[in-house]
């Protein structure tokens, strides 16, 4: 039921984030064989040889994991067996079921197959399809920039020792002002380089090893919460087969390939869709905890808001990404996070509105100031309240109304009689 969709995978490079890893990698790769050692000895070819077997490695895996991309999920997916949809979340923008480890990205949007995060530097998720060539990019492009670095502060120190020592060294520094500046700008670059990259690769194969990904790692630690302050058993995290096995799902092709994103192994003991399970009733604690809020003011959606709102809301702006939502007076929205000046929600969207889905342009959640919104949560219950006893009453009325129809009819076929 799952196809691993590839739409335009060519244009995935057309952002900034592969366009920024090209052009860091070719500045440190043209600055380094810029200044490689001339001597031609077996060593430096052999040095040579390596740092362009590492860096082609580093190129093949990142281009491998931008085209082939996270998985996706297809749209409008479900089950074989449909009672089980009653064990899953269902996903509105994709109009379908989201199968056990799938999560919808906003980015992307799409659901994406046992999706760990959204990487801006591939352009796109990492994901059940392109985890081992990730992991791969960031081992390789690791040692590469290792290797340069470890090359350019030789040859760097090198050539200026060398200088010092002559008393030659100002009128040096004069005539090769720009080559000089670019190695130690090289050097630094790659050094940076080297540490991003151990500390991703680190976060990723500890991942790995767990058979735990990004969002699951989030999940698991709500579950723990939730569990201890429920009183419940310890959750158990179905897909955790030990280390040797856990690296397979992700290494070995034909053991991930087995999974085709959807059917994973699991430990015993355990169900599919014990975590969809825990999920679902995350949620439902999730949606106990909404608070309603009412739009008294316009907020444009701006990232910096100086104008509308003030400095004071525009420096206190939460430090994530996640987008801000347009509001008009009257919205209602559904929030889940407070901070002093800001809220992060969903924006209710009504039936005249869902039908013309292109009228209100924007995401639906996101941050927006506090000021432009007041806490109805009180009101909207007491009329969430009246409306079920109105509709109550109706149903009493009705039932009465039945009763005493089927009485006078009762009454009247007793006087036939
Ligand atoms: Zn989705
Ligand atoms: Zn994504």
């Amino acid at each position: 039921m799952a196809a691993n969709e590839h739409p335009n995978e060519l244009r995935r490079f057309v952002h900034w984030g592969p366009i920024t890893v090209l052009i860091i990698t070719s500045i440190v790769t043209l600055t380094t064989w810029r200044w490689w050692p001339s001597d031609l000895t077996f060593s430096t070819s052999a040095h040579f040889g390596l740092f362009v077997l590492l860096n082609l490695l580093a190129t093949y895996n990142f281009v491998m994991a931008v085209l082939v991309g996270s998985g996706l999920l297809l749209r409008k997916w479900k089950p074989v067996d449909y009672r089980e949809t009653k064990l899953m979340q269902y996903c509105k923008k994709c109009e379908g079921y989201k199968a056990p480890r799938s999560h919808h990205c906003r980015r992307c949007d799409r659901c994406v197959l046992k999706m760990d995060h959204h990487c801006p530097w591939i352009n796109c998720c990492v994901g059940w399809a392109n985890q081992a060539y990730f992991v791969y990019f960031l081992f390789f492009y690791m040692l590469s920039n290792l290797h340069a670095a470890v090359v350019l502060c030789c040859v760097g120190f090198r050539f200026i020792s060398g200088f010092y020592y002559s008393r030659q060294l100002e009128e040096v520094l004069r005539l090769h002002f720009f080559s000089i500046s670019m190695c130690i700008f090289g050097f630094g670059l790659a050094v940076g380089i080297v540490l991003c990259m151990l500390k991703l690769l680190l976060i990723q194969m500890s991942g790995i090893l767990r058979n735990q990904t990004d969002v699951e790692y989030w999940i698991l630690q709500k579950a723990s919460t939730r569990r201890y302050l429920a009183k419940l058993k310890p959750f158990v995290f179905p897909y955790d087969l030990g280390w040797y096995a856990n690296l397979g799902q992700v290494f070995n092709i034909e053991s991930q390939m087995r999974s085709k994103g959807i059917h994973w192994a699991l430990r015993s003991g355990c169900d599919r869709y014990d975590l969809t399970c825990e999920q679902l009733a995350q949620k439902a604690d999730k949606r106990k905890r909404t608070r309603i809020y009412k739009c008294i003011r316009n907020f444009t959606g701006y990232w910096l808001p100086i104008w509308s709102q003030g400095l004071w809301v525009t420096i206190s702006i939460p430090c994530t990404d996640d987008p801000r939502i347009i509001l008009q007076p009257d919205d209602i929205i559904r929030v889940t996070r407070i901070r002093k000046h800001w809220l992060f929600g969903e924006r209710v969207i009504d039936g005249s509105e869902d039908r013309r889905k292109d009228q209100r342009k924007g995401p639906i959640r996101g941050w927006f100031p506090c000021r432009c919104a007041i806490d109805i949560t009180k009101e909207a219950s007491e009329i969430k309240m009246k409306s079920k006893i109105e509709s109550e009453q109706g149903d009493m009325k009705a039932i009465l109304g039945y009763n005493s129809w089927t009485g006078k009819q009762r009454l009247g076929k007793i006087n036939q009689d």
